[in-house]
């Protein structure tokens, strides 16, 4: 996973341009651990007009894009991208979560195709890999879900990150699988409100030993689903109920 190679294809590239250039993304592709292209899916439509869509066959609203465009799109980025995976961006799609970015990242090479209008016209799946969702809503389009899979897989190409024991840390992606623990910075003290004692009291163990409690306790309180596929330590159960002064 040395670098993390994307290419966008889309009806719309002024949608997706600007969220890639601020930042730790833009700084990614600064340093060559990131690159992205993003390919309007319009230059490989026929015609003068060069339409990419069309009604639906069968009838009721909406356009349906049409598969020329789109599949030759494809093909044209992966003579550029080598093996690269073909994602379409799809509300019936397996579920985006950090274990998928993290696969997604180890890829390494990746084809993320935007939908748009009432969606794509089936042949197109003859070249498509894969299809990942965002959740179960529905978008007008897939442009912001391609954005997800880019920010969620490149944060994961080690370096990308300042601090890489910073993504490791975070909520799914440990191996416990456990949310979070809050976080507080300066001031000690905002409109009453303090920092909690531990986290200034340089005491390691203890500090270490408050997160993993607030941890327990925020995935049982907010996820109880992920809660219950967990198998806690003894030592975990305890601590989940432990007082401050027990840390
Ligand atoms: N008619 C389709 C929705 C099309 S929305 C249906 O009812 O399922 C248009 C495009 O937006 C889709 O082709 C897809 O690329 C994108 N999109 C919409 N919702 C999405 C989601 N939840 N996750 C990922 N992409 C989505």
């Amino acid at each position: 996973m040395a670098k993390l190679e994307v290419e966008i294809l889309t009806l719309f590239p002024r949608m997706i341009a600007g969220y890639l250039e601020e930042s730790i993304l833009g700084k990614a592709r600064e340093s060559g651990l990131l690159e992205v292209r993003i390919s309007d899916i319009r230059d490989h439509a026929a015609g003068k007009h060069k339409v990419a869509d069309d009604a639906p066959y069968g009838g009721g609203a909406g356009m349906v894009m049409k598969p020329e465009p789109l599949t030759e799109a494809i093909e044209a980025a992966k003579a550029r991208l080598p093996g690269a995976l073909v994602v379409l961006t799809s509300p019936r799609g397996e579920r985006l979560t950090q274990p998928l970015a993290r696969r997604f990242a180890e890829h390494g090479r990746l084809i993320l195709a935007c939908g748009r209008y009432e969606g794509v016209d089936e042949r197109v799946m003859a070249a498509v890999d894969t299809e990942v969702s965002l959740g179960d809503f529905v978008l007008t389009g897939g442009e912001l879900a391609a954005l997800c899979v880019v920010d969620a897989s490149a944060r994961l190409v080690p370096g990308v990150l300042g601090n890489t024991a910073s993504a490791e840390a975070e909520s799914f992606a440990g191996e416990d699988g456990l949310l979070e623990h809050p976080h507080y910075t300066r001031p000690p003290e905002y409109r009453g409100m303090k920092v909690p004692e531990v986290l200034t009291s340089g005491d390691h163990r203890r500090i270490n030993r408050w997160r993993r409690r607030e941890a327990l306790r925020a995935t049982r309180d907010r996820r109880p689903d992920l809660f219950a596929s967990l198998a806690l330590s003894e030592s975990d159960l305890r601590l989940i109920d432990a007082g401050d002064d027990e840390l």
